[in-house]
């Protein structure tokens, strides 16, 4: 059995305007590779700014009458899609596996997750968002909250369908219209997203897709007609959307990268830690933003890591882990680890030499790596690999530990392995990360909980998903209203 399904042709992709799909208006396009092989797999256009202009002009078109669409409507179409998701989840997820390097099993679960903010999104009709006060004698005031108009996304390699559902779903439930820009090198699952949309009867305009990379993206954050921008990817290019877009007086929430740490205690229950950690930092090939990058060795915790260097040895690949995005972020990855090398750490597991499956030669694999006794100033203990490579700093106390987490300049997730609750809670109230895990590797909370990390893991306010994503995605208006009965009119009483 193949890891992965490989397609019988190279599509060249278009983008979705309108309803309709059509080439980049200046007709440049990139080639696209799997992960897995190495070889092309589709041509992305690399739209401008007029293909921006012209998908920003068709959302704002559809505008008036999807916000029109009662919700209850606007639901219906919603929940047709998730059908289609669920009909067409073992093909999308070999999509998406093709093109990011993830298992299929990792691809799919994926989707699953973004099918979870979608089933979140099917219930807002269902929920009050506003409120209301009588505040005077016949005076009330009444909050709605109205949807924003065009918005946009802005997504990441590395989750090509969940990413995506962390916005699109919540915002086009709400009344927006929405511009998606995919990444350039998984562009293949959003375009049958796109067509998914269609089929399950969304107006055309109200979900559109534009391809390409910074240029189409700095365009969508420059057009005035966009009113929000979400985005998720690296913390410098957050950053630079983030200012961007405030600059240009839109909305914006614009989630970066990580560092995230485990912190491992002696009393930790030795099977789900090591099951914990391992599965953490090798799931996706470790390029998720979740995914565990410091471990802070707590006193003597050598028997655990032993165990973990056992597990991380055994992780297969192709069925257990997949591959690096592409060649220039393995070697990014390898020469991390050579540089810790370099400064005294010492690769106790070592990925660098794995073969790849027979067959995918072609690909960019590498196995797991754990890089031991390393120094917390040391820049594999604080830069984001962003690989299947975890880096241990011993400590002699949980408040060093935590010494060192508060010093990370990332903020999206601390978790602690530890069989005591007092351990846990201590941790959990003095951490200075977004997202918190007690025996957890990756600490993604559950609809309704909202998506969000701190410090450079976030620029703007709030989070991205659940009860953050219908705050982002909507304006509160309120409405004073004064009726009072008259008596003088005479037909009244
Ligand atoms: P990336 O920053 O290279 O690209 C992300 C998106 O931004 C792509 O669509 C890309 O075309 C676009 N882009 C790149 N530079 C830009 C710029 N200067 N201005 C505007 N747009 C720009 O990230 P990536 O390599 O695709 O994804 C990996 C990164 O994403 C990692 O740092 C990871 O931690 C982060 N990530 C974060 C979260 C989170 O929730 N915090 C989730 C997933 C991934």
């Amino acid at each position: 059995m193949p890891f992965v399904e490989l397609p019988d042709r190279v599509r060249t992709l278009r983008n979705l305007v309108g309803g309709e799909w059509m080439p980049p208006l200046g007709g440049k396009h990139l080639d696209v590779d799997s992960p897995y092989t190495g070889q092309v797999v589709a041509h992305v256009p690399l739209s401008d700014a007029g293909d921006v202009d012209r998908a920003v002009k068709a959302a704002a078109a559809a505008a008036p009458g999807w916000r029109a669409t009662p919700i209850k409507e606007r639901t219906q179409k919603l929940f047709r899609f998730r059908e289609l998701l669920f009909a067409e989840l073992n093909a999308l997820s070999n999509t998406a596996a093709l093109e990011s390097g993830k298992t299929v099993e990792e691809a799919k679960a994926g989707i699953l997750k973004g099918i979870e903010v979608a089933e979140y999104a099917l219930s807002l009709q269902n929920m009050s968002h506003g409120g209301v006060l009588e505040v005077s004698r016949g005076v009330s005031c009444e909050t709605r909250r109205e949807p924003l108009g065009v918005v946009a996304g802005i997504v990441p390699f590395n989750f090509p369908a969940m990413v995506p559902m962390w916005m699109f779903p919540i915002a086009i439930t709400l009344g927006n219209t929405f511009v998606m820009k995919p990444s350039e090198k998984v562009p293949l699952t959003l375009t049958r997203i796109g067509e998914l949309m269609g089929e399950a009867g969304f107006p055309p305009g109200v979900f559109s897709l534009v391809h390409g990379g910074r240029e189409a993206a700095e365009a969508l954050v420059e057009h005035p007609d966009i009113a929000a921008v979400a985005f998720v990817g690296s913390s410098a290019a957050a950053r630079a959307v983030y200012e961007r877009a405030t600059r240009n007086g839109k909305r914006a929430l614009c989630l970066g990268g990580a560092k995230n740490q485990l912190i491992v205690v002696p009393d930790a229950d030795p099977d789900v830690t090591v099951k914990g950690v391992v599965d953490s930092f090798t799931g996706c090939a470790g390029q998720r933003c979740m995914a565990a990058s410091l471990l802070l060795a707590v006193g003597d915790v050598d028997p655990l890591l032993s165990r973990i260097h056992e597990r991380a040895r055994s992780v297969e690949l192709g069925r257990q882990m997949g591959a690096i995005i592409d060649r220039a972020a393995k070697e990014r990855i390898l020469a991390a680890i050579a540089k810790a090398e370099a400064q005294g750490a010492k690769i106790v597991v070592d990925g660098r030499k794995a073969s790849a499956p027979a067959g995918y030669e072609g690909g960019y694999w590498m196995g797991p790596t754990v890089i031991d006794h390393a120094r917390p100033e040391m820049e594999c203990a604080t830069m984001e690999i962003f690989g299947p490579v975890m880096t241990v700093v011993r400590v002699r106390t949980v408040d060093e530990a935590l010494a060192i987490e508060a010093k990370n300049r990332y903020g999206n997730a601390t978790s602690v392995f530890t069989t005591r609750g007092a351990v846990a809670r201590y941790v959990a109230e003095r951490s200075t990360s977004g997202m918190i895990g007690v025996n957890v590797g990756v600490p993604v909370p559950r609809e309704p909980f909202s998506f969000g990390g701190t410090k450079d893991s976030r620029f703007g306010q709030g989070d991205i998903t659940g009860q953050g994503g219908v705050e982002f995605w909507t304006t509160l208006k309120k409405i004073t209203s004064k009726w009072e009965l008259q008596q003088d009119n005479g037909w009244m009483s």
